[in-house]
């Protein structure tokens, strides 16, 4: 091969990785996580997140408590029971849902309807159980209806969220649809964009997926949860 032809074929892979990289840009990826922000937790030991918003909690059970008597928003007077988030306080991995529906409503307990025997075979797929992870919420009470969460709600609720997180430090967070990802993330993007790579969440690894209720109206995109947490598995299992 010529030397001509050598530097013909650099200059097509120099402009085939810009383009790459443009095209991540357009699609939203600006957080290239590095080594060190993956093994080292931004958060105080006791507690990130002991202080979130204007309160401050000593352990998992100071949440649980101001949680189970909260009358921080209009959802109080049409909750039955507040769903804190049930597994393991210890675990590598939490999974973030919306709100709780009306069997969450109901049992007290996180995703036990419909979705939630979906999230539950996602989470058996890669060969953990619910009691091996935690599974929470943004919104600890039901909206009415199952309407979206209002952005008062998701503001005076996700301290609780966040102090959760700062106590359980976990290794892997999976935002479960549009909701949670946007919360935590801080961003408008669509779920659809977010979706599939790791974003950092104070030093954690945040890989947002599509919601379980999502994905049984649209099985098609089974495909990209499996792919989404089969990632998620991966990270989990890195030491
Ligand atoms: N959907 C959610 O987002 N959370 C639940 O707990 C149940 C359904």
């Amino acid at each position: 091969m010529s030397n001509d032809t050598i530097l013909d074929e650099y200059g097509k892979i120099v402009i085939t990785i810009k383009s790459y990289i443009e095209e991540q840009i357009d699609l939203g990826f600006v957080d290239i996580p590095n080594e060190q922000q993956n093994n080292e937790l931004s958060l105080p030991k006791d507690g990130l997140f002991g202080v979130a918003g204007d309160m401050k909690f000593a352990s998992m059970d100071e949440i649980r408590e101001k949680v189970a008597n909260c009358q921080a928003c209009a959802l109080c007077k049409t909750r039955n029971n507040v769903v804190f988030g049930s597994g393991n306080e210890n675990a590598r991995l939490v999974f973030v849902g919306e709100a709780p529906g009306e069997d969450e409503d109901i049992t007290g307990e996180p995703f036990v309807g419909r979705a939630g025997q979906k999230l539950t075979q996602i989470i058996n797929a890669i060969n953990l159980s619910r009691e091996e992870v935690f599974i929470t919420n943004v919104l600890k009470c039901r909206p009415p209806n199952n309407r979206n969460p209002l952005p008062n709600e998701i503001e005076v609720c996700e301290p609780y969220l966040v102090a959760q997180l700062g106590f359980i430090k976990p290794k892997v967070i999976c935002a479960l649809g549009t909701f949670a990802a946007q919360t935590l993330l801080k961003t408008e993007q669509q779920i659809s964009r977010l979706r599939g790579r790791f974003h950092t969440y104070h030093g954690i690894r945040l890989m947002p997926t599509y919601h379980p209720a999502y994905l049984l109206r649209n099985p098609k995109f089974k495909r990209d949860v499996w792919e989404d947490i089969q990632k998620v598995k991966a990270e989990y299992d890195r030491e």
